[in-house]
């Protein structure tokens, strides 16, 4: 992403690329290339919005993130008796895409749900290729800075259960789960160390993966 609204913060950690040559000595043939995701806006999402998403994901996470054109709203997804959009069904929608990255991610103004939530921030294929979030609850009318704050962790943390990773108890742990927004905001961007070596083992795979299609 060139010249992103928002600048990866500073303290956060080295990315899973600057990983490959610390100690831990997993895969020292991985080519100097980055691996790929589709941020695709899903309804009407303010460019600021999709910038800080995209390089914060970039940052965090050392995955090159194309923003893809707007998309008109997920109607498909729908529910009429919740009021809400059913967040598995734009899962499966994403993940069936054959053009563009190997990683979607959705991100959207509408309140998403699952059959067994009444709401969530975001959902995910855990090890699978998409995911969604939804800006809808994460608006704060006083800051936009905590605003991006919020969004930025809720992509980061979904892009990591498409990388395989599942919930962490690490209080210092981007992967923990928050159900309310206050835990949110108390959340660092970063991940803990399990975790980030986790990131980096699903990078590898990634651009294994995207090399053999090629
Ligand atoms: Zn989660
Ligand atoms: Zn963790």
């Amino acid at each position: 992403m060139a010249n992103p609204t928002t600048p990866a913060r500073p303290g956060m950690t080295p990315t899973a690329n600057e990983q490959d040559n610390d100690a831990t000595g997993i895969g020292k043939t991985v080519p100097q290339q980055n691996a790929h995701l589709d941020l695709i806006p899903l309804g009407h999402v303010d460019p600021m919005v999709l910038s800080v998403a995209a390089a914060n994901i970039q940052a965090v996470l050392g995955l090159d993130t194309d923003i893809a054109g707007n998309r008109p709203r997920p109607a498909y997804a729908y529910s009429s008796s919740r009021r809400q959009y059913n967040a598995v069904s734009i899962l499966k929608n994403l993940a069936l895409e054959e053009e563009g990255a190997p990683l979607k991610l959705g991100i959207t103004p509408y309140d998403l749900c699952i059959p067994i939530l009444t709401y969530v921030y975001g959902e995910s294929q855990l090890g699978g290729r998409a995911a969604v979030v939804s800006i809808n609850r994460l608006v704060d009318q006083q800051s936009q800075e905590r605003t991006f704050d919020r969004i930025a962790k809720i992509c980061v943390h979904e892009v990591g259960h498409v990388f395989g990773l599942e919930h962490c108890w690490e209080s210092g742990c981007l992967m923990r789960f928050s159900k309310q927004l206050e835990q949110l905001d108390q959340l660092p961007l970063h991940f803990c160390s399990a975790c980030e070596y986790e990131i980096a083992r699903g990078l590898k795979r990634l651009l294994k993966n995207s090399i053999q299609a090629e």
